[in-house]
């Protein structure tokens, strides 16, 4: 009705300007003659003005109509430029929703109420593989894409699903068969398209090509399921946590239960329990230093330390782990293992090697490595060292009149009795069947003799134990040699104490010798 309207509007107003024409014509014809008569009475101007009237007329209606027709014209001139414009951004309007179409990098495709393609952009043909020439205005890509029957026909009740605009579709996946014969996951997006009256003419459908994403996430969901077998078949407990002062884990393996008695979500965060409250007193200034050496030196570190569980039990853990940079920052990840047992045994084997079964004193390897150790500390600080040599007066009697267990009791006494009765920065060991060894750091040729006299004294005055209730008296001869008089090594120090103990032995028992003075020239 409006372009009706428009159309007429021209016809009018030519009728209008014709009417209006006519209409002053009219009037000048018929009026002119009476009008001019009025204004000029004499009869000569008179015929002049009526020779010349109808040129004026002819003049004046030409100038009207000459300047209706320029406003006429410059009017449409302006509309027409406008009319170009619009249609020039119209067109522009097209060029550029046509080529976001076409360069998008999804599928896009146009179906009109039949499912037939009207349009394919470059993304769809990149996917599939076909082409938009074999696909424009036909349904068959139906079949292509999906040649199983049952799964086409569940994808086509969809599409006709939006081509009765019962709503949208968002995030709809679908496996496609490319030109190729290869499978491809696409996720559609897809609704109604509605012409000018609000009918449905077609459907459009964005499609995602996901199979590369969901292919990841497949891999993803792989590893995140091997790992977390993994986490929970470690012997220990595997952690993540920050490099701060509380150790904050991020995440611990089901592990943390039986090695730390706290349930992981107690741990994590801090939120019960701070891994750096766990560690056993003073080993945690140790675990600082290894971890930052390790990030120092860019490789991992391995610590051993001591850790108290929930229930209050030290356990000794062993850790491995290293520092590496991610979204939280720095952060160590590792794994911890609860070694205890290995301890134990490590403890074990190590009193075994250095330790006498019966008396629980250090044996004679032991013993020897000792000395060692003492000689070299006496030299480095230019301090005394004083080694008693302790035999049993007739031990052997004890034995014959007691038997061996009495002379095993007698001798477990005498060894704790001893022990007992030196200081504890000394060092007592059995290095023989009744024979034993005292070392006595910084303790000079005097204050040595007065200790052997002390110890001789202590034991003739204690009876020793047989086992059985009874006791028996005992006595025993010492023989002292002293660092640096009596020698400079082991070997020198024993041999010269050792002769003391003879010479205590000829010379009655129960007595004290110290080594003489003279054998340090002898000797060393
Ligand atoms: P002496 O005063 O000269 O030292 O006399 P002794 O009888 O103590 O003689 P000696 O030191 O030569 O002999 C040591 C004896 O100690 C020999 C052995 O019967 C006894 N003996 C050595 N080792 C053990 C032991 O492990 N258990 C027991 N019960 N006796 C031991
Ligand atoms: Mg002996
Ligand atoms: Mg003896």
């Amino acid at each position: 009705m409006e372009r009706l309207k428009g159309r007429l509007t021209p016809l009018r107003r030519s009728l209008w300007v014709v009417g209006v024409y006519l209409l002053a014509g009219w009037f000048w014809i018929t009026f002119s003659d009476y009008l001019v008569e009025q204004w000029f009475p004499d009869p000569e101007t008179l015929s002049r003005v009526q020779t010349y009237k109808g040129i004026l007329f002819v003049l004046v209606t030409a100038l009207v109509l000459f300047l209706a027709l320029m406003r006429q014209f410059s009017r449409d001139r302006t509309l027409l430029s406008l009319h170009y414009h619009q249609r020039e951004e119209i067109q522009q309007l097209n060029q550029f929703r046509e080529s976001v179409i076409e360069r998008a990098n999804v599928w896009i495709n146009v179906l009109d109420p039949s499912g037939r393609v009207v349009l394919w952009n470059r993304a769809a043909e990149e996917i599939s593989g076909y082409q938009r020439d074999e696909v424009l205005g036909s349904d068959e890509v139906w079949q292509w894409l999906y040649p199983d029957e049952e799964e086409r026909a569940g994808i086509r009740a969809r599409a006709q699903e939006i081509l009765r605009d019962e709503g949208e579709v968002v995030g709809y996946e679908t496996c496609i068969t490319t030109k190729a014969g290869r499978k491809r996951r696409v996720s559609w997006n897809s609704r109604s398209l509605r012409g000018q009256d609000g009918e449905i003419v077609g459907s459009i459908a964005i499609g995602q090509d996901v199979t590369d994403i969901r292919e990841a996430e497949i891999t993803i969901r792989h590893h995140e399921r091997q790992l977390s077998t993994l986490m929970d078949n470690l012997p220990g407990m595997a952690y993540r946590c920050l490099y701060d002062e509380y150790w904050t884990m991020l995440f611990v393996s089901s592990g943390c239960r039986d090695l730390t008695g706290y349930e992981p979500d107690e741990l994590v965060n801090n939120k019960r329990v701070s891994y750096a409250e766990l560690i056993a007193d003073g080993s945690n200034d140790e675990i600082v230093r290894a971890v930052e050496s390790a990030i120092g030196n860019a490789e991992p570190f391995s610590i051993e330390y001591t850790i108290i569980r929930k229930d209050g039990q030290r356990i000794w853990v062993w850790e491995r782990g290293r520092a590496v940079e991610d979204d939280d920052g720095l952060v160590l990840e590792g794994i911890i293992l609860d070694i205890s047992e290995r301890k134990a045994l490590e403890q074990e084997l190590s009193e075994l090697a250095t330790r006498d079964p019966l008396t629980g004193l250090f044996n004679r390897r032991e013993m020897t490595r000792l000395l060692d150790e003492e000689i070299a500390r006496a030299k480095r600080y230019d301090r005394a060292l004083s080694l008693l040599w302790i035999d049993f007066d007739h031990f052997k009697r004890i034995n014959d009149e007691y038997g061996h267990a009495a002379g095993d009791s007698v001798l477990k006494a005498t060894s704790k009795l001893l022990a007992d009765s030196v200081r504890s920065v000394d060092v007592i060991g059995r290095i023989g069947g009744e024979e034993f060894v005292v070392l006595l750091p910084e303790m000079d040729r005097v204050e040595a003799g007065e200790t052997a006299e002390r110890l001789l004294r202590l034991i003739r005055e204690t009876p020793q134990p047989l086992g059985d209730g009874r006791t028996v008296p005992l006595t025993i001869s010492i023989g002292v040699s002293v660092f640096p008089e009596n020698g400079t090594d082991s070997g020198a120090l024993c041999a010269a104490a050792d002769r003391a103990m003879y010479q205590a032995k000829s010379g009655g028992r129960n007595q004290v010798v110290l080594a003489p003075l003279a054998e340090q020239a002898h000797n060393s």
